[in-house]
């Protein structure tokens, strides 16, 4: 059984706790705000109140113990970097940071983070691209040359197979999945025949993403 931790319970920690608990999974949820603490005790498995800038708090709390472990704590740049650098000498194996920025990323990775989030450049990037482009229905940025995306197929798509329109070869795009009535067809192969109304999820050069 997996255990995760989730320090900071803003709005990003809240909702990264609540779903990892209702996905069956033990978290640990722990902010300074008693109000919140109160809050996460309906959705998590433990919720304490504590400043995480405190090693012997963390150390108390067995964190070193748990698989997982998400920095959640927005704001205060300096307490997100300090809890960061305590987890990692603590021995966490694996510890998510939020970061605000390009350059708070950049520290953050020097320091010891295994993975960094921009929860909310993400969200922004989803949003502009959901906006600006009619058949986009999902965006997600893995570097910033690839995309995966998904989409509704596009009229010239329409009853052709996948060797037919050699999107690999033409465009470096990959068809991951098929979405059609409500049936998700993995990996579908080079006889897989596009129709009206199929949503395609595509790994994408991103630079192609306005063509499509
Ligand atoms: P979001 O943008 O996701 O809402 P916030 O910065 O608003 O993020 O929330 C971060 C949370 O982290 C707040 O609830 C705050 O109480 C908590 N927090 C900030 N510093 C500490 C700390 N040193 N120890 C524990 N929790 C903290």
């Amino acid at each position: 059984m997996r255990q995760f931790a989730v320090i900071g319970l803003g709005r990003f920690g809240m909702s990264v706790a609540r779903t990892l608990h209702a996905l069956g999974y033990d978290v640990l949820a722990v902010d300074s705000s008693e109000d919140l603490v109160q809050e996460a005790t309906q959705y998590v498995t433990h919720a304490v109140q504590a400043d995480a800038r405190d090693e012997e708090t963390l150390r108390s709390l067995g964190i070193r113990n748990f698989d997982l472990v998400v920095v959640a704590i927005g704001e205060d740049i300096e307490a997100n970097v300090l809890v960061t650098v305590i987890l990692k000498q603590l021995g966490v194996k694996y510890v998510i940071a939020k970061a605000h920025s390009p350059l708070h990323g950049q520290v953050l990775e020097k320091i010891g983070a295994d993975k960094v989030v921009y929860p909310e450049r993400d969200m922004a990037l989803r949003l502009a691209h959901n906006l600006t482009t009619s058949n986009i229905l999902d965006y997600i940025e893995l570097s910033p040359q690839y995309s995966i995306v998904e989409l509704t197929a596009k009229e010239r798509y329409h009853h052709k197979t996948l060797a037919e329109l050699n999107l690999r070869v033409k465009e470096g795009i990959w068809v991951l999945a098929v979405k059609r009535d409500g049936t998700l067809h993995a990996g579908p192969g080079g006889e897989f025949r596009i129709l009206p109304g199929d949503e395609l999820i595509l790994i994408c050069p991103t630079n192609k993403l306005a063509s499509l």
